[in-house]
């Protein structure tokens, strides 16, 4: 069953937003575990993901699988870089595939759908194949980061809300924003409400990389930044309320 076929959500207020694209870092699918993936986080943010689709709102998911590898940090350490970056790509699609088991369970229909090619296990993307799997109403999975090295899954989430003509991208992280400094070492750190693209961009802010943001940028698509941890904000961000830290033009 689609998820909006569920739904009794409409109570809970108009969403703003009719198609969101969401970016889950992968530690967001770690939580405080000491594991790549914690079971109970995972099934808490697929309950919150459930909910919006559930109000009718289109969902793409891209996760990344820094939980698992990091391509740049490999090849640190003296790996081809192209092939640590495969690695990362691949251990997208583990997080995805998490997920996607995750929704599952919560019978919440999800398509999982790959940069490359990995055809028996899931779909390729596709976009208008992409497009139709959200207007039935079934969340989609972009898994396998762009497809190319060199790149980041935060320049996918880019690339692919532009691609589907996602309104926002929602980046949920562990942190409730954006800060000027380091939040865990200066207690005096100051989070920023709103930033334009050439803020975070000129100060070097850790919002999402440069090439991502730029893509935003020429786009004008929106970016809200809030944290994963606390249930409810992705149903408070696509009712429009104010979450976490906006960034636009
Ligand atoms: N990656 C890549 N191309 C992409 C997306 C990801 O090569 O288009 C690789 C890269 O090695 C990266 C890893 O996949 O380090 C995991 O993605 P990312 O670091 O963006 O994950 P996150 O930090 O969001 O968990």
């Amino acid at each position: 069953m689609a998820c909006r076929e569920e739904s009794n959500a409409m109570s809970k207020g108009e969403p703003k937003y009719k198609r969101i694209l969401l970016k889950l870092s992968g530690e967001a699918l770690a939580g405080d575990s000491e594991n790549s993936l914690d079971p109970e986080t995972i099934s808490n943010v697929a309950v919150q993901v459930k909910a919006v689709a559930e109000m009718g709102v289109e969902v793409a998911l891209v996760i990344g699988g820094g939980n698992i590898f990091r391509g740049l940090a490999a090849s640190a350490e003296g790996m081809d870089r192209v092939t640590a970056d495969h690695m990362g790509m691949l251990a997208t699609v583990i997080n995805s595939l998490a997920f996607q088991d995750a929704l599952e369970r919560h019978s919440c229909e999800v398509r999982t759908m790959t940069a490359f090619p990995v055809h028996t296990i899931a779909e390729p993307f596709i976009r208008r194949r992409a497009i139709r799997h959200m207007e039935k109403g079934r969340v989609v999975i972009l898994a396998a980061g762009t497809g190319n090295p060199y790149f980041s899954t935060d320049t996918a989430a880019a690339l692919r809300a532009n691609e589907i003509s996602a309104e926002v991208i929602f980046k949920a992280t562990k942190v409730d924003g954006v800060y000027d400094s380091d939040p865990e070492t200066n207690p005096d750190a100051k989070l920023y409400e709103t930033l334009t693209y050439q803020q975070v961009l000129a100060d070097r802010l850790r919002v999402m990389d440069a090439t991502a943001i730029s893509l935003c940028r020429e786009n004008n698509t929106p970016i809200m930044v809030f944290s994963i941890r606390e249930k409810g904000n992705i149903m408070r961000a696509v009712l429009g309320e104010k979450v976490g830290t906006s960034v636009g033009p």
